[in-house]
């Protein structure tokens, strides 16, 4: 049988595919945002790769993956400040493994107020690196290294 796109179903490529009834907040070749199914602040977005990248461990340092993260936060900061303009604390980031919950890489933005049940529990506590990298962080670490030389 042709057609299959992939022989297990994820949830964030129906979604990227636009083919649930979630709702889209923003769309483009690249990436798609929309609303977390728990709310973990004011307001709690999810920006996804619209490939199936599974985590922050498949991105290489490279200009196509740079890229691309630094287009997801390009699109949560503009989301957030569209919709959360009156926010006085904005958190980017992504899960890493083993403590991400979907396969497929996504980055959380967040506009606080914070859900108190969220800080402490599951992401704060762990520290800054201890299951969240924050995307600057992460762009740092997978940003080209250039040559300009030669
Ligand atoms: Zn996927
Ligand atoms: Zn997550």
């Amino acid at each position: 049988m042709a057609g299959a796109t992939s022989p297990t179903p994820c949830v964030f490529c129906q979604i990227a595919r636009n083919s649930t009834s979630t709702p889209l907040l923003h769309s483009d070749e690249k990436v798609v945002a929309f609303q977390d199914i728990k709310p973990a602040a004011y307001r709690h977005y999810l920006v996804i790769s619209v490939d199936h990248i599974p985590t922050v461990r498949d991105l290489q340092r490279r200009a196509e993956d740079y890229s691309l993260v630094r287009h997801m936060l390009n699109v949560g900061q503009e989301l957030l400040q569209q919709d959360a303009p009156q926010s006085n604390q904005y958190r980017f980031g992504f899960h890493q493994p083993p403590l991400n919950s979907v396969n497929h890489l996504h980055l959380h933005c967040l506009a606080s107020p914070f859900i108190p049940r969220w800080k402490h529990v599951k992401y704060l506590s762990l520290g800054p690196l201890g299951g969240f990298i924050e995307a600057e962080k992460l762009l740092e670490k997978i940003k080209p290294l250039s040559s300009t030389s030669s």
